[in-house]
Parts: C-alpha cells; structure tokens; sequence
C-alpha cells in the first residue's frame, strides 16, 4: 500500500473510488479531444474524474503537467478540462528543477498519475531571454539567471540560425528527458512500465498543442 501524504485522501493512494483507471494512452486521447474543442471554440470543461464526486473527497488527476507561468497559456484551458483533472506545475520557461521533480514524483507516487506532458509554448518570453544570452547578451540578472541557465542547454544542440519556435520545442524536448534523468522515482516508474513522459508546445497563433515523442530512457 502506498503511504498516505502530504494531505492526500485515502482515495488518492488506492486509486478513483469508483475503481475506474484511465489509462496513459486514454488520457493522452482526453488531452487531444479538448484541445481540439479548445481550437474550435467549443470548450465544455470536461470532467474525467468520478461522477458525484466533491472535490473536497480528494483529486484523480489523469495527468500531470510541467507549463509556462506565461498568462496566455492555462493548462486547464488549453485542454479544456476541468479542475480535479490535471495535477499542473508551471514555472517561466516550463524548466525542471527539483520543486518541479517533487511534485512530480509527489503526482506519480500519491495520486497515481502516469502521464506527464511537458508543455511550452510559442514566442516564450524565457526561452527568447534565453536566446539573447546565447546570441552574446548579458544575463537578465537576479533569480532569472537560474532559468536561463536550465533553458540554455537545450539551445546549445541547434543549428546556426534556428528560429524561436525550435528553441522553445527543444527546451520542452529537455525538460522531459530531464523529469526521466534527474529523478529516480520518475525513472523507476518509467521503467516498471508505470509512467509515460510526453512533451509538446502550444500555439499561440491556432491554440493547436503539437505533441511529439515520448522521453527515452537514456543509457547510462
Ligand atoms: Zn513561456
């Protein structure tokens, strides 16, 4: 049985109370269908969670989501999906740093979820300060260093001349491969067959979230 914490319901740990489990591939469908309505102006907010259900009775989220603070870009909105749904962590420039890998590991461990998309978005005011300082600018000072910092090395694979939209899909690239390399849960559930880790980018322009392949376990 797995230990009950930081809060969460007898629920959370054993799974949905009406014994249901929607699986990583389902929930990767959910996630499409209501972009999909998102784009098309036809939102419905969605419940997947169990019918009857107070929120105050615990969560059951189907995923977790790694987002920019960006207010343009809102995870329950660009999925059309309502709350008790999505377990969402967002930061500027959707980087991973070990607050981000507890509250994965917390989403993975407590509440079971197995899929966690990584999700950035066009024209990402982090990833275009990142660039800067690439191209030869001065860091933007304070705390912003350390995003720029987590941001840069995706950037660095790159050629010569790319746009701000393969910056911005390579970072989110980086941030899923990180969730599997710098946390020993998240891989350990990945390689028990248990986790799925997925990154994608959201547009600004047609409000489409591109999805692209699932993080690999890197050789050691
Ligand atoms: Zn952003």
């Amino acid at each position: 049985m797995i230990p009950v914490a930081f809060g969460a319901t007898a629920a959370d740990a054993e799974g949905r109370p009406d014994g249901k489990k929607i699986s990583p591939e389902s929930a990767l469908k959910a996630l499409k269908s209501g972009n999909l309505r998102h784009r098309h102006g036809k939102s419905i907010r969605k419940s997947y969670a169990p019918k009857g259900e107070a929120l105050s009775k615990g969560q059951w989220p189907i995923a977790a989501i790694v987002g920019c603070a960006d207010s343009r870009v809102h995870p329950d909105e660009i999925f059309d999906i309502a709350p008790a749904n999505l377990f969402v962590v967002r930061n500027a420039g959707n980087v991973i740093d070990d607050d981000v890998l507890g509250s994965l590991e917390y989403a993975v461990e407590h509440l079971g979820v197995e899929l966690i998309v990584t999700c950035g978005h066009s024209l990402c005011g982090a990833v275009k300060a990142t660039e800067a300082v690439v191209l030869g600018g001065d860091l933007p000072g304070g705390h912003i260093n350390n995003l720029v910092e987590k941001i840069r090395p995706a950037l660095a694979a790159l050629p010569v001349g790319h746009t701000l939209q393969q910056a911005v899909t390579a970072n989110s690239k980086q941030s899923a491969q990180r969730a599997l390399n710098d946390s020993e849960i998240l891989l350990e559930a990945k390689l028990a067959g248990k986790l799925h880790v997925v990154s994608a980018t959201y547009s600004l322009v047609n409000k489409k979230v591109y999805f692209y392949n699932e993080a690999t376990v890197t050789p050691v």
